[in-house]
């Protein structure tokens, strides 16, 4: 299983950076056929007789039973869905995504919605077979976060809610935004391209086990031990977009460079979970790279790129790339409100699975959200309730990884901060991997080992507690914004 993945890996990050266009139908009948493969390993029946006589044997390695208990987990949850609709479903993917492609071009939701319908009461179905406790979006979440439930996503929402739209608002009136002249302009596509490998480089991702390629979407893939591999995207007019896509698929990087080789064997290298995955990205990005330790360190280096920022502060480069401003669009939040966005999300996909709100009603639900949340009502459909290509793909209960991501990183980063009390001397003189080698020791290197709360608990010695990155937001942007 972990060499077909690997295959099939390899077949998917060819087929986003270098396949030529017609290459697509010969690649669609290898990758399909490998998936098939892949799905008939993970339900044979002899692995069910293996995983039943090591199941709770406490002679086998601390890696090797995580490995039995994740690969348990996954047996009997696709083992629980009838074989034939899980050939339906993946029919009504490619429908739905084509729908919703259409959808939001048009910014008509009524193309998207019989679809959706139909892949809304599959993922019903679905977490009906996978079973669950208390609410039947617990059945779903667990794929992406394991023991997150509806009612422990309440206990952090709640708090969260309650301290960041107001903390929004406040900015918005009695704050002073800060000036973003100093990154505006254009900045030439190839000296960007440089930059954004320069930045890779210093933040210890490893160009002898990976490569970075151009993509409309940016992501990272691992192809097996040593292979680890970026893409990136840049805008002329924006220079920011390259430089923090590539700090965010960066520290996803890190983390599958920095897993031993027995954990790729293991199939334990997809990390503790999405969310732990996404903190160890926001770190890089968010934590070190829109740091003011960051610029000092970083403002030299780029105006070796772009001579213009000679003559511009490092301060005034740490005020510029981070501005606070309710927008539309979930992938171009900024830190204070992006998990706002997330929220409205799962409490819409929590409804949905629930069967407490209705398809049809989803567009009104979520202008009256953002309304709620952020002060501002989409104006079309496309600026709203179909700009996430997650529901098509009958992705339901994916987006709250992404806030947790935001969430696991503050905590850890104020652990950092009792380990590495110079930690923001050390980062400013361009002793980077001071940081780095901490994430290492403390998460890269356990991969998927640990469950995401005990790999919390291991490391900060709690369980997630929002409150860390309440204090980190209201810290930070109070101070760029001059609150008192
Ligand atoms: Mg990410």
């Amino acid at each position: 299983m972990s060499v077909i993945s690997s295959a099939l890996s390899l077949l998917g990050w060819d087929q986003q950076t270098h396949m030529p266009p017609r290459g697509i139908v010969a690649r669609s009948q290898v990758s399909g056929r490998l998936t098939k493969n892949m799905f008939e390993l993970s339900v044979a029946p002899e692995l069910g007789e293996y995983l039943e006589a090591l199941e709770g044997d406490r002679s086998l390695s601390i890696e090797e039973q995580a490995s039995v208990r994740d690969l348990g987990k996954q047996y009997r949850r696709r083992k629980a869905i009838p074989s034939e609709l899980i050939e339906e479903v993946a029919v009504a993917r490619s429908q739905a995504q084509a729908a919703w492609a259409q959808a939001r071009e048009k910014s008509d939701f009524s193309i998207f919605q019989p679809l959706l319908t139909k892949m809304v009461d599959y993922a019903r179905r679905f977490a009906d077979y996978f079973g669950y406790e208390e609410h039947p979006y617990d059945g779903l979440l667990e794929d992406y976060e394991p023991g997150l439930t509806v009612a422990k996503l309440k206990t952090i929402n709640e708090p969260l809610r309650e301290q960041l739209v107001p903390f929004m608002k406040r900015l918005a009136t009695e704050g002073t935004a800060p000036d973003t002249t100093p990154i505006e302009g254009s900045f030439d596509i190839d000296t960007q391209r440089r930059m954004a490998r320069r930045a890779l480089e210093i933040v210890g991702y490893d160009f002898e086990s990976g490569t970075l390629d151009d993509v409309p979407h940016p992501f990272t893939t691992t192809i097996g031990f040593n292979d680890v591999r970026v893409t990136n995207r840049y805008l002329e007019n924006h220079l920011t977009s390259g430089l923090y896509g590539g700090l965010h698929e960066g520290g996803h990087a890190l983390y599958n460079q920095g897993m031993p080789e027995s954990l790729y064997h293991l199939l334990l290298n997809g990390g503790a979970s999405n969310g732990i995955h996404e903190s160890q990205s926001r770190m890089v990005e968010n934590q070190l790279g829109r740091s003011l330790p960051f610029w000092k360190y970083f403002q030299p280096i780029l105006a070796g790129f772009f001579p213009q920022f000679s003559d511009v502060t490092p301060e005034a480069l740490y005020r510029a790339v981070n501005v606070v401003e309710p927008s539309f669009i979930r992938v171009e939040a900024d830190e204070v409100s992006y998990n706002l966005h997330i929220m409205l999300r799962a409490e819409l996909e929590a409804g949905l699975i629930a069967g407490e709100i209705q398809v049809a009603d989803l567009p009104r639900r979520w202008n009256e959200a953002m309304e709620q949340y952020l002060g501002i009502t989409p104006p079309n459909d496309a600026l709203g309730v179909l700009q996430d290509v997650h529901w098509s793909m009958g992705y339901f209960g994916y987006f709250p990884s992404y806030m947790l991501g935001n969430l696991y990183a503050s905590q850890m980063a104020v652990k950092i901060r009792q380990d590495l009390p110079d930690l923001d001397e050390r980062i400013a003189s361009g002793d980077i991997l001071v940081l780095i080698d901490w994430m290492r020791m403390n998460v890269h290197q356990f991969g998927g080992i640990y469950q995401p709360d005990e790999l919390m608990n291991k490391i900060t010695g709690a369980s997630l507690d929002s409150a860390h990155f309440v204090r980190y937001v209201q810290e930070k942007y109070s101070d760029i914004y001059g609150l008192s």
